[in-house]
């Protein structure tokens, strides 16, 4: 996710699309068909096999403090484009949720973090499928802060400072209690 510029934005009908599963098997061509298997029907090719699991994203995002203040990012592609958020992102093949926390901190804010725990695990739904949310804390260790990725802005706010205008359930949620003073 380092050059949003070359990558495709896919539109909200295009994304709901993708729930609905293929229609081709991507490994053998053939036409895929509805299947019981594993429980519950779900997209099954005839010739090779290929089961098509349409499951929850995972993502990580970090709530990052520096001398009391809180880092957010101003969302600048959909969902909930202009609000804003905690750092985070969804996790790549191969990486520790922790990894991916701190690496998409540094590719929206440019700041190091050092996770220092888990806060939660949410869970939530929208028009592009379901998701699982990992939400740790940390503390900012370095870098220089400049917005990066798919954030339009970056700032750090104080509790009598944070916009009013938070994106996601999780997010609110977890930005009130820290406001209460509860991490
Ligand atoms: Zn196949």
């Amino acid at each position: 996710m380092t050059n949003s510029n070359d990558e495709f934005t896919l539109t909200t009908s295009e994304a709901a699309a993708l729930r609905l599963g293929f229609s081709y098997c991507p490994r053998c061509r053939a036409e895929m068909i509805d299947k019981k298997v594993y429980g519950q029907v779900r997209r099954v090719c005839p010739d090779c096999r290929f089961v098509q699991f349409i499951d929850p994203k995972v993502g990580t995002a970090v709530l990052a403090e520096k001398e009391g203040q809180v880092l957010l990012v101003k969302r600048s592609m959909d969902p909930a484009r202009g609000d804003w958020c905690l750092p985070g992102g969804f996790m790549e093949i191969w990486e520790t949720p922790q990894a991916t926390a701190r690496r998409e901190c540094r590719e929206e804010t440019g700041l190091e973090v050092e996770i220092t725990g888990l806060i939660d695990v949410f869970y939530y739904e929208n028009y592009r499928g379901s998701g699982v949310l990992i939400m740790y804390k940390g503390i900012i260790t370095g870098g220089q802060m400049q917005a990066g990725d798919d954030a339009g802005a970056v700032g750090l706010f104080s509790a009598e400072t944070l916009p009013k205008n938070i994106a996601f359930d999780s997010n609110v949620q977890v930005l009130a209690a820290w406001q209460n003073g509860e991490f």
